[in-house]
């Protein structure tokens, strides 16, 4: 488009300079891309231009307005190093686009001065247009142009940062993902889990708020692994997972314990949370899981322990534990909230 403004204007040369940059530019920036090496094309591209910017400012005049692309070319150079540097780390490359715009600065200035001195014998540069009213046109058309390049390259330095921030929003959901949760059940991890039950002492200490805790272990697991597979005994745990988690109340937490060991905190006293352990027990019993057609059936044994101002966390698990492994002692499917007075001598207390 310049270059037919250059033949409307009758300036014969800056047409063929016109034709003849993109022309070298292209050959040299195709070997650069071709090599990856995207930073020395960006910078070749802000040499290219400088050069071009002097040519033209000389020939045709300092009233062409064509230094207006300098300052297009500060905003680029930030951008196109931005953009280069995709890793988003802190890269050793932030003083590329500060050389690049001092040397805009630099050839600003020294146009600026070099009109200035020719002036007197050379008011229109060095080869002025055949028809000099284009001059306006060239200056409208120049403002126009470099406005609407600094607008579109901090318009699109805005969206990839932006773009760049939703990537890390959602890495950083990854991560905190994978540090909290169990990767096959999504249910929360242990080291989660410790965390929280903590909390939750801290919590009765100050408040006196008291919840409980529902260790639970799916019965003859190692059969469902050895008849249909360990692929299958990971749905069962999937599903397992599931039903407990659709089974409570969204303020209690639940998470995989051990291997088919799930451990969950209850907001309520004992009497509560064995109601909701036998309504959790009923649910995994009407379970069924298909597992490529085949269906499985499982059942759970549940320990219950309630939390007790002064109780230290390992006593409160080890409660729950012993009346799990009461319960599997006698029956399993089932929810023990009460020791027999023997065994629970030497758990509670
Ligand atoms: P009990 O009723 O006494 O609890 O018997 P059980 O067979 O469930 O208990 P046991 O501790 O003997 O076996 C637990 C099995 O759970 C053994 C282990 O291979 C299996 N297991 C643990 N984690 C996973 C897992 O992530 N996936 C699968 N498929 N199996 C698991
Ligand atoms: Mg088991
Ligand atoms: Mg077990």
């Amino acid at each position: 488009m310049m270059a037919a403004l250059f033949l409307l204007a009758g300036a014969y040369i800056q047409f063929i300079l016109c034709l003849l940059f993109p022309l070298v530019y292209t050959a040299i920036t195709t070997k650069l891309l071709h090599r990856e090496k995207y930073l020395l094309c960006y910078m070749a591209t802000h040499i290219e231009i400088i050069l071009i910017v002097i040519t033209l400012i000389l020939l045709s005049g300092w009233d062409c307005s064509f230094d207006t692309y300098l300052f297009a070319s500060i905003t680029a150079s930030f951008y196109f190093t931005f953009n280069n540097n995709k890793s988003g780390k802190h890269t050793k490359h932030g003083w590329v686009p500060l050389i690049l715009s001092t040397f805009s600065i630099l050839t600003f200035f020294l146009c600026w001065i070099l009109c200035r001195v020719f002036q007197e014998s050379f008011p229109n540069g060095f080869a002025p247009f055949g028809h000099p009213k284009y001059v306006d046109v060239f200056y409208i058309f120049n403002t126009v142009f470099a406005f609407g390049l600094i607008i579109i390259f901090s318009y699109l330095f805005v969206w990839e940062l932006g773009n760049r921030q939703k990537a890390l929003a959602s890495q950083n959901e990854k991560l905190d993902e994978l540090a909290h949760k169990d990767s096959l059940t999504k249910l929360l991890n242990r080291r989660s889990m410790d965390q929280m039950i903590a909390l939750r002492m801290q919590e009765m200490k100050t408040s006196g708020k008291r919840f409980t805790m529902i260790l639970c272990d799916i019965d003859d697991f190692k059969k469902v692994n050895d008849t249909y597979g360990h692929d299958a005994g990971d749905q069962v745990l999937v599903s397992v997972a599931n039903t407990i988690q659709n089974s409570v109340r969204s303020n209690d937490e639940v998470c995989r314990w051990g291997g088919e060991e799930i451990l969950i905190l209850v907001n309520d006293p004992l009497d509560a949370a064995s109601l909701a352990a036998e309504r959790i027990r009923k649910n995994i019993e009407s379970l069924t899981v298909d597992f490529h057609g085949q269906k499985i059936h499982i059942t759970m044994t549940f320990g219950i322990a309630e939390s007790f101002p002064g109780y230290r966390i390992e006593q409160l698990i080890r409660q729950a534990d012993d009346k799990l492994y009461y319960g599997k002692k006698h029956g399993k499917n089932q929810v023990v909230t009460h020791l027999p007075k023997e065994e629970a001598a030497d758990g509670e207390g």
